[in-house]
């Protein structure tokens, strides 16, 4: 299994950095966030190193939906919250600090005020069918 010394996920899968355990099987790890945005906020990781979410192999893709629905609604019922947000920062752009792939759970209350919802764009005429298009292309 890859591995990096110098990644603090990878450490922590590893023991060598503690963490709040939550879950852990063959190739899934999730842990409590030290600098949670509410209580309870968690992170599901793949214990093999990927730099992003979209590097991961569809096995591990589907090991961390699994754990990721098993986990979620336990979390949400151990902190007496009403929902959550899942949470994927890829790339430096989105706010990924660390580079070792990792979903949030951000359990939710209403009226928490945590994450606003930006305000929306318009496209200018036929963008939307150049950007649908051209994905579709890409998917070919
Ligand atoms: P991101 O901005 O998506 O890369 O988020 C990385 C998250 O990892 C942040 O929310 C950090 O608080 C969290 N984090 C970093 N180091 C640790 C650690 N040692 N234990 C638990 N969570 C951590
Ligand atoms: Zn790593």
């Amino acid at each position: 299994m890859c591995m990096l010394e110098n990644c603090i996920f990878c450490r922590i899968v590893k023991g060598d950095v503690p963490s709040s355990v939550i879950f852990e099987n063959d190739l899934v790890f999730s842990f409590l966030d030290i600098h949670p945005f509410s209580q309870g906020h968690c992170l599901v990781i793949p214990k093999q190193h990927f730099a992003r979410f979209e590097d991961c192999p569809p096995d591990v893709v589907a090991a961390l939906a699994q754990a990721l629905a098993k986990i979620a609604p336990l979390v949400v019922q151990t902190v007496q919250a009403q929902g959550y947000n899942l949470l994927v920062n890829s790339g430096l752009a989105a706010g990924q600090v660390v580079e070792h792939a990792h979903l949030h759970i951000i359990p939710r209350c209403q009226g928490d005020h945590l994450i606003q919802h930006s305000p929306t764009i318009q496209y200018p005429p036929c963008r939307m069918e150049e950007i649908s298009n051209h994905i579709r292309e890409l998917l070919h």
